[in-house]
């Protein structure tokens, strides 16, 4: 077993800003980086409105230069899941499978992975036709035919960033009113690439497998007013239904709201439990930026510091 004053989890933004701010204010934090070293900016390609960056700049490569300026002032990196705690008791205790660790804070930077819709065909094409990120496999659709499923702001961003490929895109939405921002809607509505089809969902995903090579052909819809099943050709399916917060380890143990994100108190990361911070999506289904999460993840390491210090009085 291994005592550190300070863990972080998570390692997109939010829990590198936290280790480096972390770090240099020397309390060595140890960073479970999760099954998505770096997060959701290392499933993106190029990042263009992260300051500091005039040209854009990779998000994997954000990712790695984000994580190398934290161990350039002693924080350590485990590319390890976290899937026990205990904080319960002082000091708090964290598991990777037997193996045990303790710390006197914890900073939760779990952020929030993309909802999918639960079709087994779904799972089957994933990567193979269907996605979750527009940015990261748009350019695969050169003069295809595409779909977008949602209704909110990700969707309308997703559909119009794809039109940049795709020769159309089918906005799928299961009501006949969109949720999405007025000025979104009107970019998407006036886009001449996009269509809409309202009042359907996706019942299944079509495709083909040849010589192993697994390949979406189209789609089978339901009209949710009038439960007339028909077929759309598409050469993609894109799910933009939103995110899910990470949050599945601390149910039961920290505040959440109704949707599962941490709730933090106002003007800090602060929870509920004494000694535990939260920065980044996995409380802000808000603003949800990189540079937003970055910015909680300096708050927490600062709240973790002062908190360290009246701890340690
Ligand atoms: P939202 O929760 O706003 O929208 C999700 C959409 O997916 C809704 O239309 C919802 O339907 C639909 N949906 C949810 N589950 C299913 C399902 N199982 N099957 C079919 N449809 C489903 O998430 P977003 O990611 O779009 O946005 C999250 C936040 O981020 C918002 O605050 C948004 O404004 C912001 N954002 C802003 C952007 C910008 O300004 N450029 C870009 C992207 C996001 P229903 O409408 O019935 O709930």
């Amino acid at each position: 077993m291994e005592h550190r004053k300070v863990i972080i989890i998570g390692s997109g933004p939010a829990g590198l800003t936290a280790a480096l701010y972390a770090a240099r204010a020397d309390l060595q934090p140890l960073v479970f980086e999760g099954e998505q070293p770096g997060g959701q900016l290392t499933i993106t390609t190029e990042v263009e409105n992260f300051p500091g960056f005039p040209e854009g700049v990779m998000g994997p490569k954000l990712m790695d230069d984000m994580r190398k300026q934290a161990q350039r002032f002693g924080a350590e990196s485990l590319f390890e899941y976290v899937d026990k705690i205990d904080f319960g008791d002082r000091p708090f205790r964290l598991w990777v499978g037997e193996k045990e660790w303790t710390c006197d804070v914890v900073i939760i930077a779990t952020g929030a992975s993309a909802r999918l819709l639960g079709l087994e065909s779904e799972a089957k094409y994933m990567g193979f036709g269907v996605s979750a990120c527009a940015t990261c496999d748009g350019f695969f659709f050169k003069d295809l035919e595409v779909a977008v499923v949602g209704g909110g702001d990700t969707a309308m961003e997703e559909a119009i960033f794809l039109t940049k490929f795709a020769s159309k895109v089918t906005i799928i939405h299961h009501r006949d009113e969109l949720r999405a921002s007025h000025i979104m809607q009107r970019r998407a509505k006036s886009n001449p690439k996009i269509e809409f089809r309202l009042n359907s969902v996706v019942e299944e995903v079509l495709g083909t497998e040849e010589n192993g090579r697994k390949k979406v052909t189209g789609l089978r819809l339901k009209d949710t007013k009038t439960g007339e099943i028909s077929e759309m050709k598409v050469d993609g399916l894109f799910i933009g239904i939103g995110h899910k917060p990470n949050t599945d380890l601390f149910k039961g143990v920290i505040e959440m709201d109704e949707k599962g994100y941490i709730i933090t108190k106002a003007k800090s990361t602060e929870t509920n439990l004494d000694g535990v911070f939260a920065c980044g999506d996995v409380q802000d289904s808000k603003y949800r930026q990189a540079i937003t999460a970055a910015g909680s993840g300096c708050m927490a390491a600062i709240d973790a510091e002062h908190y360290l210090q009246t701890f340690e009085d």
